[in-house]
């Protein structure tokens, strides 16, 4: 896997406890590691470990009582009953925050996004509505190719005005890292301008970004016709400049995009420079993407609403993660669901994502995908969880980092106003945000409407 080169590398920062430095977004190099304690946390729901939970270990969540946390800097210092650890680091109640009574969870992880662009389409989620499939949206000029002239015709400085908004709007509903890819530029320079987004965002947002380069999302205008023209662009211009900017490459690997040859011509390139594998696999048709996931070794297979059974027992055999977006059949009207209880089943660790991108899911909240995962999936309250938190880290090579809350682990957590786990998935359409803690710090208060950063 590539280097994840854009991950804790915000500067300039202060942190002086729960309220500390709320006019920066940063944290700091000193080595001050100022400490505070979480109270009054009334259940605590989280993973355990450091690896991907499939089968029966995707559901089995740490549930307890009672207890307090400990933060010192940005990492987790300490997790206990809540009188033993204020009599061991007591302090003063200036250094105490009160959960309140709340749920307390993981800062959830999102591992498929495209939140790089300008200029919504409504107007083809009106025309699905009124009965156009996706495909005959794409076919008729729209769908991707319609968000090119948007990022084309944009400088960097106006896409990262674009951006910052949705940052916002993640943090706000909990999310705390997303994986982020580029793809609506498909020119060699205006991918590298949306990575140098992502980056620019990355300093200077609580919200971490990990750099995705699709350059393989379409074929460009330019390219109808000779697909293989653009994957040689791609492969021999595009992933060299990308590789220091981007901890992954991905492809759309369907029948109308990339096929199976120039899909590997496009994976086995980018990994020849360093880079880790993601993939848009077999959402429209059965397609063997999955079983070329596997044969690549990628870090995540994505989508898989047409998975075959051979697919699945591909991945398995590989370890391969599937990314399941359950919001998109939803979106695009389809109605074949990824078949993730048979994935669970064969032992594989799904992670749970919003695919929040203009058109096939303009949604930014996990809650929202965490709710139906357990409808359209029967995911517990549980599954879920792991899903949007420790398996989605693992997917982006960050879960001995982040993804569940353990000492030693990056302090980023979510305070809700929700009385158990259970209701993670049990309650739709609100969001239950009271607090996000990121590296430590408090970087989103529902009760200001606004981040403190
Ligand atoms: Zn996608």
């Amino acid at each position: 896997m590539g280097t994840l080169s854009c991950v804790s590398t915000h500067a300039g920062e202060t942190s002086e406890g729960p309220r500390g430095g709320s006019q920066t977004g940063a944290r700091s190099n000193d080595d001050s590691q100022p400490r505070w304690i979480l109270t009054g946390i009334g259940e605590l729901c989280t993973a355990r470990g450091s690896s991907p939970r499939g089968g029966a270990a995707l559901g089995a969540v740490h549930t307890s009582h009672g207890q307090a946390i400990v933060f010192e800097g940005e990492r987790i210092a300490a997790i206990g009953e809540e009188a033993e650890i204020l009599a061991d680091f007591g302090e003063t109640t200036a250094q105490r925050f009160d959960a309140e009574g709340g749920l307390v969870i993981p800062g959830l992880v999102d591992a498929h996004t495209h939140p790089v662009f300008l200029g919504t389409r409504e107007g083809e989620f009106e025309q699905r509505i009124a009965g156009a499939s996706y495909l005959d949206i794409a076919k008729a000029g729209g769908g991707i190719r319609s968000s090119l002239a948007g990022v084309r015709g944009a400088t960097a400085a106006e896409l990262l005005g674009a951006l910052i908004p949705r940052l916002d709007r993640f943090l706000a509903l909990g999310t705390t890292t997303i994986e982020a890819k580029t793809g609506y530029g498909l020119t060699v320079a205006d991918e590298i301008k949306g990575l140098d987004v992502i980056r620019e965002a990355h300093r200077n947002h609580p919200v971490d970004l990990v750099a995705t380069c699709l350059g393989g999302h379409d074929v460009p205008p330019e390219f109808t016709g000779r697909p293989k023209d653009w994957v040689e662009v791609v492969a021999k211009e595009l992933w060299p400049e990308a590789a220091t900017r981007a901890a992954f490459a991905d492809v759309f690997t369907e029948s109308h995009v990339f096929g199976l040859d120039d899909s590997r011509r496009l994976m086995e390139s980018a990994r020849d420079l360093g880079m880790g594998l993601r993939m848009h696999v077999d959402q429209l048709t059965s397609f063997g993407g999955a079983e070329l996931a596997a044969e690549l070794g990628a870090s995540s297979a994505d989508h898989l609403e047409h998975v075959t059974e051979h697919g699945i027992a591909a991945l398995a055999e590989r370890g391969v993660q599937p990314v399941l977006c359950p919001l998109v059949p939803l979106y695009l009207r389809e109605t074949q669901e990824a078949p993730a209880r048979a994935m669970v089943a064969a032992g594989l660790a799904p992670a749970l994502s919003t695919d929040f991108n203009p058109g096939s899911c303009y949604c930014m909240s996990l809650f929202e995908v965490m709710s139906w995962g357990a409808l359209r999936y029967g995911f517990s309250s549980g599954e879920a969880l792991t899903a949007a938190t420790l398996n989605a880290a693992c997917t982006l090579g960050l879960g001995a980092d982040r993804g569940t809350l353990e000492v030693g682990k990056r302090a980023d957590l979510v305070i809700t106003d929700l009385p158990s786990a259970k209701h993670l998935t049990y309650e739709l359409g609100r969001s239950p945000v009271r607090h996000v803690i990121k590296d430590g710090r408090m970087a989103w208060d529902a009760s200001s409407f606004q981040p403190t950063r």
